[in-house]
């Protein structure tokens, strides 16, 4: 299910960036190096009181050149308007609003989203009497914050998630198979959703739903129903926020938030670089199964060994995702697309796999006979029992005698010794430790 989306608007300088980063602590955030964009932070996830939530802070896209600062805050407004539930208006205490502040408040107030008004460096009690000024922006009570002593943030935080709306459950059954596409521009995306629904045994729906964040095509194929959620397809509305390259990875992690498999489009004619990894690598941290597809392999010179070179190149580049199976494909020529499905639809399977109790219980015990637990200080940990507690992502707590002793390594024994006997193939695994004597 995708968060709620908190955007922080306001002029340079005000301390956007300070509170977008308090705000997301040391949680996974984008990170890109491009012209244009000035932050290397500026899409994350937050949670406060149980609520989770991403936050964008739209001070990292910015326009240069004439007139740079109100057409840059213009741009930053639009993005929020569109894409925010709540929006934080930062204003400066010290430099009272200006004339810029008032340009913002214009293009929030005509939006009627919800607006809280967060006055930044309020750094002693002397200036809370600066605040009193922005009530003339007209959004209600301005919240006081001071991101350089880390203070105002909990009034801050209380006052947008109580805004956020309560977001409906997914809108499609758990039986049908939500597959995202992901990939930077070019690596083929379009041309591999054409390919996908042009298919002859393919029945695509005709109330094709869209959603605010991506095209929702829900189809059937074989007696299985999916929806693909293409990101790619949304990207020519002619919004000038729209063609830079940062605003299409917010679009493919609201994407990814929402889907179960995710289509990792690799350009087999180019290879792997670094946006590959960070797109990837939220498919991962959001625990989404996952299939890399090396897409344009009939451009590719290759004998009978290219396949492997290829796996094991991705297999380098992406560590913490050996479980993803990769499919070798052209969306152009059509060859070998026949194999994407019962991919799909294998790692879909793995992704809800559920382990009875005890079948768990036996392969630890065997694990912890072969190898057991290192000690730690004089003591060892003893695992009491584990059991798997969901499914997408299978998540598996294990109860000890005391967490602090079970160490990553032993951690990762133990999914190792899992996947040995269950595969989990395309999906993470979760495993949590928990104390039970
Ligand atoms: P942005 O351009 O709006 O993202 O602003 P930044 O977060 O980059 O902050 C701009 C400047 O204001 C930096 O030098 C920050 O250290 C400073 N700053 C941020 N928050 C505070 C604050 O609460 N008090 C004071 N005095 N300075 C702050
Ligand atoms: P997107 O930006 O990821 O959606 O990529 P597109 O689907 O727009 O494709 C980008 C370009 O790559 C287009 O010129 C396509 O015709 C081309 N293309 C896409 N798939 C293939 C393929 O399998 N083989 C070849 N040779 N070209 C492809």
């Amino acid at each position: 299910m995708a968060r709620p989306v908190i955007a922080i608007v306001g002029r340079p300088n005000v301390g956007k960036s300070t509170i977008f980063n308090r705000i997301i602590g040391d949680r996974l955030a984008i990170v890109e190096d491009k012209p244009g964009v000035t932050r290397d932070r500026i899409y994350g996830t937050g949670e406060w009181t149980g609520r989770a939530f991403s936050v964008i802070d739209t001070g990292g896209i910015e326009i240069e050149g004439e007139d740079s600062l109100l057409r840059s805050v213009r741009m930053q407004a639009e993005l929020a308007i569109e894409e925010a539930d709540v929006i934080i208006f930062m204003v400066d205490a010290k430099a009272g609003i200006t004339t810029a502040d008032e340009e913002v408040a214009r293009m929030l107030f005509r939006s009627k989203k919800p607006i809280v008004v967060a006055v930044n460096k309020v750094d002693n009690l002397q200036r809370m009497d600066d605040i009193y000024e922005f009530y003339g922006l007209g959004f209600g009570d301005p919240v006081a914050l001071s991101g350089a002593h880390g203070m105002g943030i909990g009034d801050l935080l209380d006052a947008a998630v109580s805004k956020l709306p309560v977001i409906e459950d997914e809108e499609y059954d758990d039986d049908i198979i939500k597959v995202a596409l992901i990939g930077r521009p070019n690596v083929g995306k379009s041309s591999l959703v054409n390919a996908i629904l042009g298919e002859e045994r393919v029945i695509v729906s005709e109330v094709a739903g869209t959603t605010r964040d991506a095209i929702d095509t829900p189809f059937e194929k074989d007696g299985q129903k999916y929806v693909l959620i293409d990101t790619a397809g949304m990207r020519k509305r002619g919004k000038v926020y729209e063609t830079t390259e940062k605003y299409s990875v917010m679009r493919a992690m609201k994407a990814i938030e929402r889907a179960d498999v995710v289509l990792v489009v690799i350009n087999g004619e180019e290879g792997i670089i670094e946006q590959d990894k960070h797109i990837a690598g939220y498919a991962h941290e959001n625990g989404k199964a996952a299939v890399f597809v090396v897409n344009k392999w009939d451009v590719v010179e290759k004998d009978d060994k290219t396949m492997q070179q290829f796996t094991n190149t991705i297999r380098e580049h992406f560590l913490f995702m050996t479980y993803a199976p990769v499919v070798f494909l052209s969306a152009l020529t059509k060859h070998r697309l026949h194999r994407l499905f019962p991919v799909i639809n294998h790692v879909a399977e793995q992704h809800a796999l559920r382990i009875p109790t005890h079948v768990l219980n036996d392969i630890i015990s065997d694990a912890v006979a072969i190898t057991p637990p290192p000690r730690d200080k004089g003591r060892s940990l003893r695992i009491n029992y584990a059991t798997q507690v969901g499914v997408k992502p299978p998540t598996i707590l294990i109860f000890v005698n005391d967490p602090e002793l079970m160490h990553f390594s032993y951690e990762r024994y133990l999914e190792n010794k899992i996947r040995a006997a269950f595969a989990f193939e395309g999906t993470p695994l979760r495993l949590f430790t928990r104390r039970k004597s």
